[in-house]
């Protein structure tokens, strides 16, 4: 499957419109079936630092490509990856292990990003205002911040990229990317469609390898001005601290502890289907998957049979059958932390009703499967409703009220989704008011993101910035106020008004 679907056995950089090899590289494991997929270079300083050479010498000049003239060229990857879409979305199944529905959706997330993004290089809006003195114009306008880093991780191993390099490019930075090395074959892949796009060399540089080598030169190097990262928020912090010593800007986009509300006039079969799909979707390992179930006691029982009865009809297994809905967990030591919170949940006291174990027989002796697994009884302080588990796991929490609803979905650290399920109208926009996170889902899980919308999170999840969206171009332009003055006289603003 492999050979046929990957062009090569070992993957090299892309720095400055070359393919570049690296003398140490590790194994790309297929988390389905534990065969290794492709070997990815382990790079160094130096290598990032070729890159940000290359990235800075680019810059220059693609800056001062017109703006719709630079869309052109996103255009095109959009064009290319339409084209290969069902490729990409194999290879992606076969790197990070997601389902090919998923996968396929992942995939159309970035061929939409492009055309969105493309659309903002006859935008790029500014703003033009009155001037407080006669004879003198004002207006803002957008401009690139130079080389931009994007370091992403392996669970949207292509989206999550194009909603950060697409923004950047169309607004005339040169882009350094780390991938995560889990899942660097997207990265590969879409170096390649760039390189076809004709995108000029140097403004788009992959360098591949480990976050604590590649990713922390990348912190440090003084000519990257912006760092924009996804992960988790122990990275996240860390390389927060470091920016914030050099004075660099730096967009974070990190974990969650989302939940859905399920009230006691929703319609069940609709919440039922919502938590499935966000619970055990890419099997938990979404930022946006959906942890904890807050349920109005009057229908806590109801929901539990349900759930029970449909999490059986769940077909586990490898991500490329397109019978299965269940994938596998990314390596062992994702794994690790899901059997911790399995022991740390039943020692806490919440009741198992399904799940909680590693499946091994058969056809999941080679991957890494877990049994989607449903807790009861959780009460709102547990570990297992606090912290991110990034697993098919789920747990269920009563509550007897609206108002007790809202503050459980709120008492948590993170503010990345929160969704609730109920047909009472006035329910319905108080919680869009109340609930204290980035994305409100209403009617619906707490997956999935259209991506012309901001897509972030609150309090724990981020620092204030947003992926995707119009709103993700200020994390790769600054500000510029243009004053022109035609009166032909010395004219000062605040001082000289009559
Ligand atoms: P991670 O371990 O923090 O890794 C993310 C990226 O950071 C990887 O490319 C990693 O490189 C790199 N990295 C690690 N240490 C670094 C360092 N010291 N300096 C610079 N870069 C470093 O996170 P993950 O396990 O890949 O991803 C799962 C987490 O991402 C979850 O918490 C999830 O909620 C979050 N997430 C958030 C969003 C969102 O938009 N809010 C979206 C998706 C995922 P290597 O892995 O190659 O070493």
């Amino acid at each position: 499957m492999t050979e046929t679907l990957l062009d090569v056995k070992t993957l090299k950089n892309y720095i400055n419109g070359e393919w570049k090899e690296v003398d140490e590289t590790t194994a790309v494991i297929n988390p389905a079936t534990g065969e290794e997929v492709v070997k990815v270079p382990l790079s160094s300083e130096r290598n990032i630092n070729d890159a940000v050479e290359a990235a800075k010498a680019a810059q220059k000049e693609w800056s001062l490509v017109p703006a719709p003239q630079r869309a052109e060229v996103l255009y095109q990857v959009g064009n290319i990856m339409k084209g290969r879409k069902e490729h990409l979305s194999k290879l992606l199944t076969l790197e990070n292990g997601k389902v090919l529905e998923e996968a396929r959706g992942e995939v159309q997330e970035g061929i939409d990003m492009a055309f969105y993004m493309a659309g903002e290089g006859r935008r790029l809006f500014g703003q033009t205002t009155p001037a407080e003195l006669k004879d003198k114009f004002a207006m803002s306008v957008r401009a690139p911040i130079g080389v931009v880093g994007i370091i992403t991780p392996w669970n949207f191993p292509i989206a999550i990229a194009t909603w950060k390099s697409f923004p950047a490019i169309v607004a005339g930075n040169a882009v350094v990317w780390k991938p995560a090395t889990e899942t660097p074959i997207m990265a590969y892949e879409l170096a390649k469609i760039y390189e076809e796009a004709g995108l000029p060399k140097g403004v788009v540089n992959v360098v591949f390898g480990t976050g604590s080598s590649v990713g922390d030169a990348m912190v440090h190097h003084d000519d990257i001005r912006v760092i924009s990262f996804t992960g988790s928020n122990e990275t996240g912090s860390h390389i927060a601290g470091e920016c914030g010593r050099q004075l660099k800007k730096v967009s974070l986009e990190m974990g969650g502890k989302n939940a859905v509300i399920v009230m006691d006039d929703a319609d069940l079969n609709l919440a039922v289907e919502g938590i499935l799909w966000s619970a055990f979707g890419t099997s938990g390992q979404r930022c946006t998957a959906c942890s904890r179930v807050i349920v109005h006691e009057k229908v806590k029982e109801e929901l539990e049979q349900r759930l029970l009865k449909e999490m059986k009809q769940l077909t586990i297994g490898n991500g490329m059958d397109e019978t299965v809905k269940v994938g596998p967990i990314i390596n062992d030591a994702g794994m690790d932390k899901i059997k911790k919170y399995i022991e740390i949940g039943k020692n806490e006291g919440a009741k198992m009703l399904a799940g909680g174990h590693e499946l091994t027989d058969g056809k999941f002796s080679k991957g890494n499967y877990f049994a989607p697994t449903l807790f009861t009884d959780t009460t709102v302080d547990m570990r297992i409703a606090q912290e991110e588990i990034f697993g098919p796991v789920v747990s269920l929490i009563p509550v007897s009220s609206f108002d007790e609803a809202i503050k459980a979905n709120n008492g948590v650290k993170y503010g990345l989704s929160s969704s609730i399920f109920t047909k009472d109208v006035n329910q319905v926009f108080k919680a869009q008011r109340d609930l204290d996170t980035g994305i409100v889902y209403v009617n619906a899980g707490t997956t999935g993101a259209e991506i012309h919308l901001p897509f972030g999170g609150s309090k724990g999840t981020g620092n204030g910035h947003r992926d995707s969206g119009v709103q993700a171009l200020d994390v790769f332009t600054e500000w510029k106020a243009v004053y022109v003055d035609y009166s032909g006289k010395l004219q000062r603003a605040q001082i000289d008004v009559e």
